[in-house]
């Protein structure tokens, strides 16, 4: 395969933006090879810079779960374009998108836009202090939420791909009040919120993580968070930014029966545009900016075209029998995998919830970051390279998850598999 064309870009795109990326995890540092620039998408299908086709299983780091600019959203977007890209003002394309998502996620009965997962995960934060009057919170190691200061202590995929310990930039006292403890431990949380009397505003939780691979809840976890909190005075914050209409329509507070007070959003519900929402009950939501004391706004927050984006592919995902077949797929991906895993015999721990799932290079079972982090890198990096020579992408990093959604075929799968089985038998 060859990649020309990309790593001129690249050359090009490293003169005039820090280490040729917008993000990080895009620079495939940690897989030890140079990014593919992507010229266009659609349905499971990318295209690189140089024509190479792939079947793409990173989906946007999410977004995409109807596959790449499916027809049903474009259309949308285009008739949008006409009508005007940004007011800053309100429109009844916002009154559609908070229904749409107060109609889906059980929890929320008031919802704000913002324009990225970041911004809901920080104002979310935010308003849970505005409204206990208390400045601590917890957060799991390994959980991500996002880039803002406080929350930037332990957290996911990026920085633990590039072993940075929190990161330069950020002050002491802007994580002064942040408490990590290990996920899955209800012990410890148990313990901090008994050191901590009256002080904890909330607990903020992947209720299914993903920024460290994917590592579901273990039995009782989420049921314990919601039962300390209660009785502590402290708000649960599920971020739902990738799981919010991915393991289930209404995230994982559906599929596990367990009600957050606040929840974060992203990723999904923009449909590929920028978008980010926090939601929850009414009394605290009320606390906001105009009716309420906590300040949040933001210049194209509810931007129509994301809207009329998001609202497109949650009808889609609101059909009958949509999740049935995510589950269907995951499953088939799963097997595949475990098939190629046991004919390789190589140590590896397969996680998987409805749609999304890793593969950790290990022979634990992964149920935390200290369990994930005993992954072999080196070893995810030549999967990495050899799958993408065989013409699939993965997540360029051992500590994200494989995407599958509704564009992906059964033929998609079983060559994705069937190209796993290849690579691990050679590893
Ligand atoms: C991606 C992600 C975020 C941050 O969203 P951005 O849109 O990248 O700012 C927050 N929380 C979780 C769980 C995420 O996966």
């Amino acid at each position: 395969m060859q990649h020309a064309h990309s790593s001129d870009l690249f050359v090009r795109a490293q003169k005039t933006i820090p280490g040729g990326v917008n993000s990080p995890v895009r620079a495939f540092r940690s897989v030890g090879t140079d990014p593919i620039f992507y010229d266009r998408a659609k349905g499971s299908r990318v295209w690189d810079a140089d024509g190479n086709e792939y079947i793409d299983f990173v989906a946007s780091w999410g977004p995409m779960i109807l596959g790449h600019a499916p027809d049903v959203v474009l259309d949308q977007v285009r008739e949008q374009l006409d009508r005007g890209t940004s007011y800053g003002a309100p429109a009844e394309v916002e009154v559609l998108a908070a229904e749409a998502v107060v109609e889906a996620v059980p929890s929320i009965e008031m919802v704000r836009m913002v324009s990225s997962g970041t911004e809901a995960t920080m104002s979310a934060i935010r308003l849970a202090r505005g409204y206990t009057g208390r400045e601590k919170f917890i957060k799991f190691d390994g959980n991500y939420h996002g880039h803002s200061d406080s929350l930037l202590v332990a957290a996911g995929s990026g920085l633990l791909t590039l072993n940075i310990p929190g990161t330069p930039g950020v002050t002491q006292g802007a994580v002064a009040d942040t408490i990590v403890l290990p996920y899955n431990d209800i012990h410890a949380v148990r313990e901090a919120l008994e050191a901590y009397p009256e002080q904890i505003a909330a607990i903020i939780v992947e209720p299914v993580a993903g920024n460290m691979g994917v590592v579901p809840p273990a039995g009782g976890f989420l049921e314990g968070l919601r039962e300390l909190c209660t009785a502590h005075g402290a708000l649960l914050i599920f971020d739902e930014v990738i799981t919010g209409f991915r393991v289930a329509r209404g995230g994982a507070q559906e599929r596990y029966g367990v009600m957050p007070d606040l929840t974060t959003l992203g990723k999904i519900i923009g449909g590929g545009f920028p978008v980010g929402a926090f939601g929850g009950k009414r009394e605290i939501m009320e606390h906001l900016a105009p009716i309420g004391p906590v300040y949040q706004a933001g210049t194209l927050s509810g931007n129509p075209i994301a809207m009329v984006a998001g609202l497109a592919l949650m009808a889609e995902l609101a059909k009958p029998g949509v999740y049935d077949e995510l589950e269907r797929k995951g499953a088939r991906l799963e097997a595949g995998l475990r098939a190629a895993v046991e004919a390789a015999g190589i140590d590896a721990f397969l996680t998987r919830v409805g749609a999304m799932a890793t593969m950790f290079f290990t022979a634990e079972q992964v149920r935390d970051w200290k369990t994930a982090s005993t992954s072999d890198t080196d070893r995810y990096a030549a999967y990495f390279r050899g799958m993408m020579e065989r013409g699939i992408v993965l997540a360029p990093s051992q500590f994200e998850a494989t995407f599958v959604g509704l564009a992906h075929s059964d033929d998609d799968i079983d060559a994705m598999t069937s190209a796993a089985a290849e690579v691990l038998a050679g590893l």
